[in-house]
């Protein structure tokens, strides 16, 4: 997966089946399913892989509760469908994880115990026989930090967990080996079309070199998330918002708070909707809130009100609750939420995915959830074949195992999201010893050689964010190692001092929204 490798291949200006504008999740999952279906597919990204929300969600692979409680039954019984396939597609990234609900009223037992129950059922955990009840004093004892009156117990189920941002990139370098193109930091900007109204081309600019690209396609697929509207008006001004977008938050906090390897789930806050306190990378997550926005950022900033909303919930349940100074990173999130009905409040609107056929015949997909972005690949190029009367060809992507792909993964270690990457690194690091720039979030010297040849790292940003997830363990320690880590990329990437002062002066102002002021 190398930039060089796809600009070469743009270059030579033939057509392609698929051109997908968008590097999360969905357009990668889009992308994966028709290279993995012998189309000719190019993937353009206008920063970097999962620049946008695909890094910044709660990090679960899930049936959803909270979507069973709404009675959107086919919702959960497809994202369980599609947990299971990813447990062991990415065993490397994707791990089952044990949630408590704490329990106060006798009646709450009985309604939770039935519907985890049923939860179980549609989304297949049942054979595991994993759901269950504990008392009050076992629950303390799992989660000492626990306010303990009026407690009875805790209603116990499994979901998925995962790491986002690295899923993305395993699945662009999956897209590379099944024959697709990928690439960063290139942005479509325009469309043409024939005289018919069809489009056959797309315009795109190299964000890095200024180049730009006329590029021939039979099929454009919006896969953009939050901004797909922006694209579908470039396809036709009059076209109608598709989406209603809604922020969401976390805090990373110290592991400490909520010591063990258990995640909490609060089912129903203040605002009614569900707060998550999961452990990850040996710290802990808050989250998340729903507010709906109108402004469209690829940073996005999280408000007050969303702080004080996590920091409080966690101190109804919390003896020892986390304050701000514990905040280790806050980050927010936009929901591409499909704009079905313009009465409901973001959280009642379903996360089901939806495919919207132009004039023009481009397909957008609204929608969906990071759980579900294989199903949404597989539906996306099945409508492509359908509308454009191609031959039906088969999914091949339910069995097909993601780049990294590594059994009997060893969540504890630090660098466990490499997989089957890490003994390449780990040679490295043994070699070099004294490499480690830092312990804390932790990143050594190898990681930016391996991130910039193997993984498509340009920016200090992609370093700090997404190869390693540093922003997100610790802002001030990414901040404090950003001149090191840019020194050591510029070295790889054959730049000089003004491209490492750039980027200092690009991370500062991206990672200021990541600390609490
Ligand atoms: C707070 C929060 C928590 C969540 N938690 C979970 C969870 O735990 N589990 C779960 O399953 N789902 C979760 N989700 C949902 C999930 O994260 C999203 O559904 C998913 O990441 C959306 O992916 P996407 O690819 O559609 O959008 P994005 O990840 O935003 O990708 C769209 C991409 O398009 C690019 N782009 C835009 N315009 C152009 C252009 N002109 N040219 C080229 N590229 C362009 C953008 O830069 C962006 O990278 C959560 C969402 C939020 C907000």
């Amino acid at each position: 997966m190398k930039r060089t490798t796809t600009l070469k291949e743009i270059a030579k200006g033939k057509q392609w089946d698929f051109v997908i504008a968008g590097g999360g999740a969905t357009g990668l999952g889009i992308a994966l399913e028709a290279a993995t279906r012998g189309y000719k597919v190019l993937l353009l990204e206008q920063a970097d892989f999962a620049k946008g929300t695909s890094s910044r969600s709660t990090k679960l692979i899930h049936g959803g509760v909270r979507y069973l409680a709404k009675g959107d039954v086919s919702l959960v019984r497809e994202a369980g469908t599609e947990r299971e396939i990813l447990y062991h597609t990415a065993p490397h990234l994707v791990k089952d994880l044990e949630f408590l609900i704490p329990v106060y009223e006798y009646i709450d037992r009985l309604k939770y115990g039935i519907g985890l129950t049923l939860y179980d059922w549609i989304t297949g955990n049942y054979v595991k026989n994993t759901s269950g009840f504990i008392n009050a004093e076992d629950f303390i004892e799992k989660v000492p930090n626990l306010k303990k009156e009026g407690l009875r117990g805790a209603v116990v189920y499994h979901d998925g967990q995962f790491d986002d941002a690295r899923l993305a990139l395993n699945l662009a370098q999956t897209v590379a080996e099944q024959g697709g193109f990928v690439l960063n930091y290139c942005k479509i900007t325009a469309v043409e079309k024939d005289a018919a109204g069809k489009i056959i081309s797309v315009k795109a600019k190299d964000e890095l070199t200024g180049d730009n690209f006329d590029i021939p396609v039979k099929i454009l697929i919006n896969a953009t998330g939050v901004f797909a509207d922006d694209i579908l008006k470039m396809d036709d001004p009059e076209a109608r918002a598709k989406l209603r977008p809604s922020q969401g938050v976390h805090l990373v906090v110290p592991a400490e708070l909520f010591p063990g390897n258990q995640a909490l789930m609060i089912p129903k806050t203040s605002d009614g909707r569900v707060l998550f306190a999961v452990p990850w990378h040996n710290r802990l997550i808050l989250g998340t809130t729903d507010t709906p926005v109108d402004n469209i950022e690829l940073e996005p900033r999280a408000l007050n009100e969303e702080i004080e909303f996590i920091l409080k919930t966690a101190a109804d349940y919390l003896n020892k609750p986390p304050s701000k100074k514990d905040v280790l990173s806050v980050y927010a999130g936009l929901r591409p939420l499909a704009a079905s009905d313009p009465g409901k409040k973001p959280k009642e609107i379903s996360r089901s995915h939806k495919i919207h056929i132009s004039e023009s015949g481009m397909l957008t997909m609204l929608g969906g959830k990071w759980t579900t972005y294989r199903k949404m690949g597989e539906d996306m190029i099945d409508e492509a074949e359908k509308n454009f009367g191609w031959k039906k060809t088969n999914s091949r992507t339910k069995n097909l195992p993601v780049h990294g792909y590594k059994e009997n993964t060893d969540f504890t270690q630090p660098l466990f999201y490499y997989g089957s990457d890490y003994k390449f690194i780990k040679e490295s690091i043994d070699n070099d010893p004294e490499g480690w720039i830092s312990k804390i979030v932790p990143l050594h010297k190898a990681q930016i050689k391996w991130a910039v040849e193997n993984e498509m790292a340009v920016t200090l940003d992609d370093m700090l964010s997404r190869r390693t997830r540093a922003i997100l363990l610790d802002t001030r320690e990414a901040l404090g190692i950003a001149p090191a880590v840019a020194e050591e990329m510029a070295m790889h990437l054959g730049e000089g001092n003004d491209w490492v002062n750039q980027q200092l002066d690009e991370f500062k102002k991206i990672a200021g929204k990541y600390l609490l002021d």
